[in-house]
């Protein structure tokens, strides 16, 4: 018997990279004139980099936002002609490669500014750089009141600014006073670099309307199928398909409890399935079910499977009681068409953003090609 590479595997990640390109065009469309970037930072939301960076790639994508030089490079080995914009700036102890992969420190800092105008005393053209000024967040970015001494700093000097941007606090809540703070800060900021084109949505900035888009966009969570905030994702497609195998099914008497901690008790003589997946793969232990609080729940056979008990490592328990058609070797569907991912991520009282950038590394990944 042949062993397929499938099989080795207990649980299937399925990234549908054509939905993610239709997710990433949709956008595109929805900004135009504006640039649409695309941000690819933490594996590209834990999808994988190069897979996900090669399709959009094809699909016209040509600016790429990373979060730290490690990235970039990586990024660059995939990408030899994109723009890679590198979020957490300019690390100073490697200076060397962000001019030798030719990757943009996206500035927020003087000592950050500093250091590159320094290292651009060396070339005999000017370093390109993005400006982050803080509009609301703080978190990273120059104070909106050094914009004008920082325009003067740069005019005529060695160091080109390709982008002017900020980073919105609550674009999860349309509503939230800060997303006009926040803009009318950033006009601020942009009449002292009338000719740097500017940038200020993110994915959820993108469905702020027009006047938020500016000259370039960048969504992340948008392309990659995820929630963003209370009406978001209404029109793009899911990315995510996950499946676990179902290893043994046991037949559980009424009143014992199952996985550690016996935290949860059969009312019923039950039959609870074991999938080869746990808390090592990405999903959650706060997913587990307990007497008094369920947890998430997978599909099968066209039903509910509520998981049953901790879950552990490499295991979780789901209860299939009602599901008799289930066998070992099936595979229960925990993310995709019939479990969104943001039911997952309620289930682990978390955001989608997350639930993308905690899959772990032991599933067997298809990707079905753009
Ligand atoms: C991560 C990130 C984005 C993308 O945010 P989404 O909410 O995923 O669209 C955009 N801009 C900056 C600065 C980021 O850090």
């Amino acid at each position: 018997m042949t062993i397929v590479p499938e099989h080795l595997e207990g649980a299937r990640l399925t990234i549908d990279l054509g939905a993610l390109v239709a997710n990433w065009r949709q956008l595109a469309e929805m900004v135009a004139p504006a640039t649409c970037s695309a941000i690819v930072k933490a594996n590209a939301y834990g999808l994988g980099l190069e897979e996900v960076a090669g399709a959009l790639w094809e699909a016209g994508a040509r600016v790429y936002f990373v979060a730290v030089p490690e990235e970039a490079v990586r990024l660059r080995a995939a990408l030899p002609r994109a723009t890679i914009y590198v979020l957490g700036g300019l690390f100073p102890d490697c200076l060397d490669a962000y001019t030798e992969f030719d990757f943009v420190p996206v500035i927020g800092s003087e000592p950050e500014l500093r250091n590159w105008e320094r290292h651009a005393e060396t070339f005999s053209r000017p370093l390109p750089l993005a400006l982050h000024f803080d509009t609301g967040m703080n978190r990273l970015g120059f104070a909106v009141e050094k914009a004008r001494d920082i325009a003067d700093r740069l005019r005529g000097g060695r160091l080109d600014p390709l982008l002017v941007m900020t980073h919105i606090a609550c674009g999860d809540t349309p509503g939230h006073p800060l997303n006009q703070l926040q803009k009318t800060r950033f006009e601020t900021v942009r009449q002292s670099f009338p000719l740097v084109p500017a940038s200020f949505a993110n994915s959820a900035g993108v469905f702020m309307g027009p006047d938020a888009h500016y000259d370039l966009v960048r969504p992340g969570i948008a392309v990659y199928g995820g929630r963003f905030g209370p009406r978001a994702g209404d029109h793009l497609r899911p990315v995510v398909t996950l499946e676990a195998r179902i290893l043994q099914i046991r037949d559980v008497n009424a009143g014992e409890g199952v996985g550690y901690g016996a935290r949860q008790t059969t009312t019923r003589p039950s039959r609870i399935a074991i999938l080869a997946l746990g808390y090592a793969d990405g999903f959650h232990r706060i997913a587990s079910g307990s007497d008094g609080k369920p947890g998430a729940s997978g599909f099968l056979h066209g039903r509910t499977a509520p998981f049953f008990g901790r879950i552990s490592m490499d295991l979780a328990a789901v209860d299939v009681t009602d599901i008799p058609q289930a066998q070992p070797g099936d595979e229960v569907e925990l993310i995709g068409p019939n479990r969104p991912l943001a039911q997952a991520a309620d289930a682990m009282q978390t955001i989608d953003y997350e639930v993308l950038t905690s899959l772990g590394l032991r599933y067997h990944r298809t990707y079905i090609s753009a």
